[in-house]
């Protein structure tokens, strides 16, 4: 594990998407009134970035690509305050509710819309509630065929709706017959015998914030870096209420106006930085790495040749 300045470096994640994506509220009918919601992803992410900013920390930003095409204003500041911007998929549909066929298509399409954005190529992939579990495992090589070099899919922890509670619970290499990536788990801590959730979203909000840094605390001193991730509807207390069954409606509005108090404690506790810059630090897997983005070429192109040549004809 990587120390700069006396201080243990981990990894700080955010998966950004509307409040009414998460997948305890989906349904059909509502994915299709997406566009009729009060939007407040853009508004909740710039509140993240100025507290990031004010402690001087950079994050990785797994963006939904439904939500950069929409704000790609927002994901280009992202970029301009120094983070990472990774892909959340496209559609947020459970991995294990697609086929291999529909999954590489979502993945394809975020993938490219973000690139195309940011300007950068785009590595790292976290599913839609890590939903790579038994059962869609497949789901890595394909991330592999589309070029992604790390993941953070696969929870450690027994949980009724996600995890793969055997599964290795610090950053390791996965190999499959398509390659190999860099698999990036959720952080967890041992309790009591129990492995338990600490990396962020619900638990976070749960345990009294003493509680949850002396966890954390110990799984610092086991030598790993620690791998964090909220969402930016965390930080919004006043977001409309959803309908859904009780457990959904507490696992989401649990102490939501305490997130951002205890977000900047953890920034004044614990010292982090992007996925991408610890993956660096630790293995060197970024040293030999073209960073631009061969889409954002390709569309700087085009844009150079409308420039110099009018509009384009139509075919
Ligand atoms: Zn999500």
């Amino acid at each position: 594990m990587s120390v700069v300045g006396g201080k243990p470096m981990h990894c700080l994640s955010f998966d950004v998407e509307e409040h009414f994506q998460v997948s305890a509220f989906w349904s059909e009918a509502r994915r299709q009134q997406w566009d009729k919601y009060e939007s407040r992803v853009e508004n909740n992410t710039r509140k993240l970035v100025e507290l990031l900013d004010q402690h001087g920390t950079k994050a990785t930003f797994f963006v939904l690509g439904w939500v950069a095409e929409r704000y790609p204003g927002l994901v280009k500041a992202l970029v301009a305050h120094g983070h990472e911007i990774a892909s959340h998929g496209y559609g947020h549909e459970l991995i294990t509710d697609q086929t291999p066929e529909m999954f590489r298509a979502d993945v394809r399409r975020a993938k490219r819309v973000i690139e195309d954005i940011c300007g950068k190529r785009v590595y790292g992939y976290r599913a839609p509630s890590f939903s790579i579990t038994k059962g869609t495992e497949w789901a890595i090589s394909i991330l592999i065929e589309e070029g992604h070099l790390y993941d953070s899919s696969i929870f450690p922890v027994l949980h009724d709706r996600y995890g793969m509670p055997n599964a290795t619970p610090t950053i390791h290499l996965l190999r499959s017959e398509a390659g190999r990536i860099w698999e990036v788990p959720p952080s967890t801590a041992n309790f009591l015998g129990a492995r338990l959730p600490v990396a962020g979203g619900g638990y976070f909000r749960l345990y009294p914030y003493p509680l949850l840094r002396a966890m954390l605390k110990r799984s610092e001193r086991s030598g790993h870096p620690l791998v964090m991730y909220l969402h930016p509807w965390e930080l919004d207390p006043d977001q409309p209420k959803m309908e859904g069954s009780w457990l959904s409606r507490f696992r989401h509005y649990l102490n939501l106006h305490k997130t951002h108090g205890r977000l900047s404690s953890l920034l004044d506790d614990f010292r982090f930085d992007t996925i991408q810059t610890i993956l660096e630090l630790n293995t060197g897997t970024f040293s030999n790495i073209d960073t631009v983005s061969p889409h954002y070429e390709a569309s700087l192109a085009r844009t150079e040749m409308i420039a110099s040549c009018g509009k384009p004809s139509l075919p």
